[in-house]
């Protein structure tokens, strides 16, 4: 980066966060005790503007890695790769995060796989060493290097959950969907719509999340409201809007469409 990026990269605004509570001064804290955070929340909640607002804040470079079932520790530490017939070694995030000393993101890191967990116990605990059995290095992650792990515990099956001893090497903080009030600044901010246009979507999502009956996986998130409303922002016609951005990326099965198409009814 040329130093007119860096100076621009410096001075952008962090990108908009509202706080659901002390969520901001925990994790600045936590970064200057050098402790790991873990974030539980449902999908769409704001986990993930939550942490690349605070790297922002804090100035520092940032590593997000969506984990998946495939995902392994080489994926996060590096590799040796081959290019113009030499083979060198190429960092993963995690191990770029530790030698630059930024925050890396795991996002989703109980679909990561169990060899996961043997690169993060050290960097977790007060060593913070990350251990590079392909190089033989062992680097000691810098003041400012910070790891951050997510997931969504509604998910959880007895496969694929955080072990306690895991669990237990982080500072951690449930979050949530935005209370009513906060979600209407919210998606009224991220999609320019007017807040009183705003407000039916609001009472449609605390219908749906209250519904026990309703045979849904996932809960209606902020992330799908605010495409909705985008959508709106844009001219599109409410009912369509909602249509699109919630009904359908909602559910398959027409029963429960209809259903929530009877809520959509009762609510703008
Ligand atoms: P998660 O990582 O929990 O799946 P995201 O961070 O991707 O969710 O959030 C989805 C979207 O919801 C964001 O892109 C943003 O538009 C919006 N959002 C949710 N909560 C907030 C909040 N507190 N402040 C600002 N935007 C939010």
């Amino acid at each position: 980066m040329d130093n007119l990026a860096q100076l621009g990269a410096a001075i952008a605004a962090p990108p908009f966060y509202l706080p659901q509570g002390k969520e901001c001064e925990l994790f600045e804290l936590a970064w200057r005790q050098r402790l790991p955070l873990l974030l539980k929340g449902p999908t769409g909640c704001g986990k993930t503007r939550f942490v690349a607002h605070m790297a922002a804040r804090l100035g520092l470079p940032l590593q997000t890695v969506a984990c998946h079932d495939d995902l392994t520790a080489a994926d996060l530490t590096g590799r040796y790769l081959l290019k113009g017939g030499e083979t060198v070694w190429v960092d993963g995030p995690l191990t770029h995060a530790v030698r630059v000393g930024g925050i890396c993101y795991l996002d989703e890191v109980v679909e990561a796989r169990k060899d996961v967990t043997v690169v993060l116990h050290p960097l977790t605990d007060d060593r913070r060493l990350l251990p590079l059995e392909r190089t033989g290095e062992i680097l000691e992650a810098p003041p400012e290097f910070m790891l951050v792990v997510s997931y969504n515990p509604g998910y959880q099956n007895i496969l694929k959950s955080l072990k306690p001893s895991t669990r237990q090497r982080f500072v951690a903080i449930e979050l949530d969907f935005p209370r009513p009030e906060l979600e209407l600044r919210v998606v009224a901010a991220e999609s320019g719509l007017d807040p009183e246009r705003v407000r039916p979507l609001i009472n449609l999502a605390s219908r749906v999340r209250s519904l026990k009956g309703l045979d849904l996986e996932e809960a209606c998130s902020t992330r799908l409201l605010v495409y909705a409303a985008s959508l709106m922002q844009a001219g599109f016609d409410p009912v369509l809007a909602i249509e699109h951005a919630i009904i359908e990326p909602l559910s398959d099965d027409a029963d429960v469409k209809a259903g929530l198409r009877e809520l959509v009814r009762a609510s703008i």
